[in-house]
Parts: C-alpha cells; structure tokens; sequence
C-alpha cells in the first residue's frame, strides 16, 4: 500500500532507450521498489534491469564530495586502479575551490591555445536539459564545437545514412508498430539483450502470426520465435543486403510508383546491385540463396514489412553503407511512411535519442542544424551572444587522437566513461593522463574519473527532474525520487556554475528554463512545452499542435529532403578493417548482457544484477572450445594487435564457430583494450564488433 512508503514517484528508466515508465516506491529516502508504469513504451513492462538496477544510487562508492587531484599523484594511464584508495590520488575540497581549479584550468588552455584545444564529452544518460547546456557550454565558452557523446560509439553511422538519405535521423516509426506490421526484420540486434521490452513486442507479434525476420551473426534467443533465422558471416552485411535488393529488383518487387515519386537513386542502385545475385553472396556471407531470395519477397510482398536494427549494423567500418543498404530496401519498396512499416535503428542509452536531438555533437547544433551553414550559425550565434566555431568538431575517437597529437590539452568529461568505452583503450587512457587538464563529473570515480585534475561529484537519475527522449521519439519526464547524497549537486546546476567561473554570464533559475531555451531552438519541439510534458509525462515529437498527439509516423508525404525525395546511396561491399590471419586467426565480437549497462558503473554496483553476472567472461562456441584443448570456467588471455586481456571463457553455442564474444563492462577484463579504433569514413564510429583475435590459457 502508499502507506507503506514514504513517497512514491513517476519516472522513467535509466538504462536503455526503450524508456519504460517506472514508479519508484521510496521508504527513508530509499528506494526500495521500482515497478513498471504504463507508459505508451512499455505497458506496464519492465525488465531485470529496470525492475533490479537502482541501488547503485546508494552505493557507498557515491562521489559525495569534490575532489582535486594531488599534486605529487601522477597521472595514471593505463593503471587499472580498482581497489585503490581514492585519497591517495586525490584529497577533498570545497566547491568553490573545485571550480576555481576547474574553471581557471580550462580557461588557461583557452586563453593561451585558443578553443580548439579543448573538449568535452556528455553523457545520452543525462537529460536533455543537460545535454543541452553541456554543447552551449563548449561551444559558447570556447568558440569549438569539440563536443560530442556516446552516439559516436552507438548510432552515428545509422544517423549518418539516415540524414543522408531520409533527412532525418530519427525512428520513423515507434518499435511498438511491430504489432501492427506483417513482415520484421530484426538485423544486427539482439533486443532480447539490448532492447528486452521491446523484445516482448516483437515476440507479441511473432504470437500473433507476423513473420519475424533474426538476421545477426551470432544466433540468439529471438530466433525461437521467429519464421526465418539467418545467422551470416559477420561483416559481410552489405553482400547479405545488396543480394536481397537484388532479388527485389530483378523480380520486380519494388514500388515503382511510390519510387517515381518520392525517391531518387533508382538507377544507380540497380546498377550497383545487379552482380550481387543470392548465388554469388551465397558463399561471401553463408546464407542460402534460397533464404536470401524467401526473406527478400517476404519483405517487398508484404503489406506492411518494418525493420529494426542495432550496433551490429553500426559499428563497423561499412556502418554507414549498412545503413544505406536498409534505408535502399525500405524506400524502393514503400515499406516506410505507414503504420507498421518503417526503419528504426533501436537507441542504447536511455537519452541518446535526445542528447543528439540538443546538438552533442561537433557536426551539429540542436535538431541537427549545420555548424557550417552561415545562417543557422548567425541564429546561434544571435542566441549564445557571441562568434562560434564555422568548422565541424572532432569526434569522441579523433579527440584522443588529438590529444595524443598535442592539439588538445583540456577536457571537460560529464558522465561518460572513455576509459572504458573507447575502442583501443590502452591508447584511450594514456591520452585522458596525457591532457594538462581534466575535468570529470559524474556519480563514481570511474576509470575516466581516475584521470582527473578536478572530480564535481553529480546527480543520479532518481535525484533529478529533466526530460528524456526515447528511442521511439517520446519525450518524458523523469522525476526525483530520493535526495542528492553529501556535497554532490544537479548536474544542470553544476555546468551553470562552471560556466559562469568561465566568464559565462548564464542565470537559469529552474531546469524547466532549459528546456524552454532549448525548445525555442529546436523546431521539432515546436508545440511541446516544458507544461505538456509535465501534463501528460510523455509526447512524441513532431507534434502539430500544442493538444494534438504527437506523430508516431513520420515521412507520410515525403521526407525532410530539399527535394521531398528519399535518397539512395548504393554501398560496396568492403572487408572489415582488420581480417583474421596466421597470427590472429579469430574473429573477435563485443556487445552487452541483459544484466550490465554499458560500462558497467552504474549495474556493476546494483547487486541483483552484479550477483547475477558477477565477472569477466569471454564466450566461444564448446566445438571451438574442445578443438583448441580446453574447456570453459577456466582463465584465458585473448589478445589483439593493442593488448591482452584476461577473462573467464565462457561455452556458448550462440557463437559461431571462430569468433569469440566478450562484453565491455567488466574492467578487471575490459574488452576495448582490444578493439579496432578504425572509424567508419562517414559516421566516424569505430570497427567494435569486429577484429582479429586471439586465444591462449592465462
Ligand atoms: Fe529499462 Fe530498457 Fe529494461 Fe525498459 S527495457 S526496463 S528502459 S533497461
């Protein structure tokens, strides 16, 4: 009963971009339930991380005071420092001197090296509100738009075809549509991991007798439930892609009336496609001509076919023309622009939907309004009251290269963990200790964190009132449920300050002041206010009044294009960055558990899910393992042209013979020491879910 607890409050989910709407039960300023809400995402459903994962609030690893780095403690590289004392690295401080130290850090480099050798980094886990502040910070105090966030290691290739080709890079219909389609295509995800309440939709409708299309390289549990698995040789997506566009085309499949209307770059495609016969892709990506050819009529015939994707479509070096390979089918068959049909890359992080809506990133201002256009830049310019930068920023990858390159020396780090995320993390750390100035801000010393000259210790997710944009373009409120532990403070609050220590002259009285700056700027909030969000908890963006229901479907009379057309980009088949040989004769693969979120920072310290999934593991198939002579639940070393990494080897008839799986939230076995830092040309996002490996007894 309500008696039972002291408060109890309506929010949303932390983790992933499905954006379940929680209630959050609090008894002494604890949270002691979290149950599912029924939000237009999730109907009441929650999963294990939603339901399990909120006690790291209270972990007694809370960053509760400022720290400043001591000045006889070096900088520590690639040190993995789990287990040290924190005091001995750093010792405690008033929040004035925290952002004396951090602001006069920052301004120094600025005033003696000019902006562009500084950067930041947000966070998709914080709100819009703060994503927003954090690139008008950046790019408002230091004149550069190095600015960027996790997208770059998640989404940015999908939103770099997408923009490229549809106009725009958001979902064009909400994953619920499922139930409304007849053919699914699920590629390069693994929703029952990644995604799980989406996932019960996609199981609703494979129960409800829609086909389900599973195409990934390794096999997984979504497979029971559908018509069609296709389990293909990892990095050959576009030989699997181009080969069903070649099916459609030459049979005729495609809608050439919605095509002479809204698309252009037929021709060209049919050129590029035209060798790519199921037969001759038959042997590059290990699926059956005769699957291809099925699975490829099952989408084009349908009435209403829809495609989600994840990062095993976007992390890798062909990202982008993966991307466009999905974009190709769905535009030449007009399975877009209706109920049921459509594309949608599935978010990660539960605001990385909205953090890239506000502009954290270097490409672009909020709604995704060109930094090179002189107009957009003048409006902006006009708002911030100053000169901003005319020439894109670097990406998350380029920034360590950068600093490496001795062109940045300052940093400021709001919630995102590099040390751990980063693909070729040795390289990663060992650029964050070589800055002359770090500033990091977040909940936990993180890895990232260890690095710092200053730590400003922020908010959790359940002690703060700000707005999240789900995967399905939902903006939600998120409210506090419990209070801020010790010295630590809003991280809206926090920038402001810093900002205003920067000569900033910001005067923001309430988060709701953000958000209203913000949607100024931004026309796809156009008719959502702050009040409206507050109201109803959760709108869809676009929405065309300020009472009408906001758009689940968009593209219905064509795309946001100059030309109202779709745009086709024909792909080539490349090879992965880094092929397996004598030396490195596996192919290795990284990814998530249903148990972790992404670094692990937050779910390694909630105690369900870290008793659940408790260590460093790296998976291969048992064949794999007999054939090499040994056997799982012992130690090995998997190393990579950057390092070695020792794990728990872990059977798992999910992986395909010669890969091996590991997931990149443990950091006793932190799997990006191992990872390819070669970036997708276009979207900049690195090669993670594929490099050559190898496989030893520790
Ligand atoms: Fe949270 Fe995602 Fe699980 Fe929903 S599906 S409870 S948003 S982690």
């Amino acid at each position: 009963t309500v008696e039972q607890f002291d408060k109890v409050v309506d929010s949303v989910c932390p983790f992933c971009g499905v954006g379940c709407q929680t209630t959050v039960r609090v008894k002494d300023d604890l949270i002691v339930q979290v149950d599912g809400r029924d939000g237009p995402a999730n109907e009441n459903r929650l999963c294990v991380k939603g339901r399990f994962g909120f006690d790291y609030v209270r972990s007694p690893d809370r960053l509760t005071k400022p720290l400043i780095r001591r000045d006889d403690a070096p900088k520590c590289g690639d040190i993995n420092l789990k287990g040290a004392d924190p005091l001995t690295v750093f010792r405690e401080a008033t929040w004035e001197e925290a952002l004396e130290r951090a602001s006069s850090g920052l301004t120094k480099i600025r005033d003696e090296r000019g902006g562009q050798a500084i950067a930041g980094f947000g966070s998709a886990k914080g709100s819009n509100e703060e994503a927003y502040l954090f690139q008008k910070f950046i790019r408002q105090g230091f004149g550069t738009n190095n600015v960027d966030h996790c997208t770059r290691l998640c989404h940015a290739s999908s939103v770099a075809a997408l923009m490229e080709g549809v106009g725009s890079g958001a979902v064009s219909a909400p994953f619920n549509d499922a139930l409304k389609a007849d053919c699914i295509i699920v590629i390069g995800a693994r929703p029952t991991t990644n995604h799980p309440v989406a996932a019960t939709y996609f199981k609703q409708a494979a129960k409800q007798g829609r086909k389900l299309v599973v195409i990934d390289p390794r096999k997984q549990d979504l497979m029971r439930h559908a018509s069609h698995s296709l389990v293909f040789k990892p990095g050959t997506d576009v030989a699997l892609l181009n080969a069903m566009l070649n099916v459609i085309i030459t049979e005729r499949l495609y809608d050439e009336q919605y095509i002479q209307a809204n698309v252009s770059g037929f021709e060209a495609l049919k050129e590029k496609v035209k060798d790519f016969t199921p037969e001759a892709m038959e042997p590059v990506c290990a699926v059956p001509a005769a699957t291809i050819r099925d699975v490829a009529r099952l989408y084009a015939k349908s009435e209403r076919s829809i495609i989600f994707w994840g990062m095993g479509i976007s992390q890798h070096t062909h990202g982008t023309d993966n991307s466009r390979c999905l974009i190709a089918m769905a535009l030449i068959t007009g399975q877009i622009g209706r109920p049921g049909t459509g594309l949608h890359p599935l978010r990660g992080q539960n605001n990385v939907q909205g953090a890239s809506d506000a502009g954290l990133i270097p490409m672009v201002y909020p709604d995704y309004r060109s930094v090179e256009d002189a107009d957009i830049r003048a409006e902006f310019e006009d708002l911030y009251g100053r000169p901003l930068d005319a020439k894109r920023g670097l990406t998350v990858v380029e920034i360590m290269d950068a600093i490496h390159d001795g062109e940045i020396s300052g940093m400021y780090v709001m919630g995102e963990n590099p040390a751990m995320s980063d693909p070729d993390q040795i390289h990663a750390r060992a650029a964050l200790a070589k800055l002359d100035h770090l500033v990091v801000q977040d909940i936990f010393l993180t890895e990232t964190a260890w690095h710092a000259d200053v730590v400003l210790p922020a908010s959790a997710h359940a002690e703060k009132l700000g707005t999240y944009t789900n995967t399905n373009r939902q903006v939600q409120l998120g409210r506090p449920a419990i209070s801020l532990p010790g010295d630590a403070r809003q991280d809206w609050e926090i920038i402001q300050d810093l900002a205003r220590a920067c000569g900033l002259d910001w005067h923001y009285g309430h988060v709701s002041e953000v958000y209203t700056e913000m949607a100024s700027v931004m026309p796809s909030l156009k008719n959502i206010s702050w009040d409206r969000v507050e109201r109803e908890g959760s709108v869809t963006y676009p929405a065309d009044g300020p009472d009408v229901p906001g758009n689940e479907i968009i593209f219905v009379n064509g795309f946001p294009t100059r030309d109202r057309r779709g745009k086709i980009v024909p792909a080539d088949l490349l090879p992965p960055d880094e092929v397996p040989d004598e030396d490195y004769p596996l192919v290795l693969t990284t990814g998530r558990l249903l148990e972790h979120w992404h670094t692990g920072a937050m779910t390694r310290r909630a105690g369900v899910l870290d008793a659940i999934e408790p260590e460093g593991i790296a998976s291969m198939n048992p064949r794999e393992i007999e054939r090499r002579g040994m056997r799982q639940g012992i130690m090995v070393k998997v190393e990579t042209r950057r390092g070695t990494v020792e794990a728990l080897l872990r059977a798992d008839r999910e992986v395909a013979d010669g890969m091996i799986f590991m997931p990149f939230c443990f950091n006793e076995s932190p799997a990006n020491v191992l990872t390819n830092p070669q970036l997708d040309p276009f979207g900049k996002i690195p090669e993670f879910k594929y490099c050559a490996a190898r496989i030893g007894l520790a």
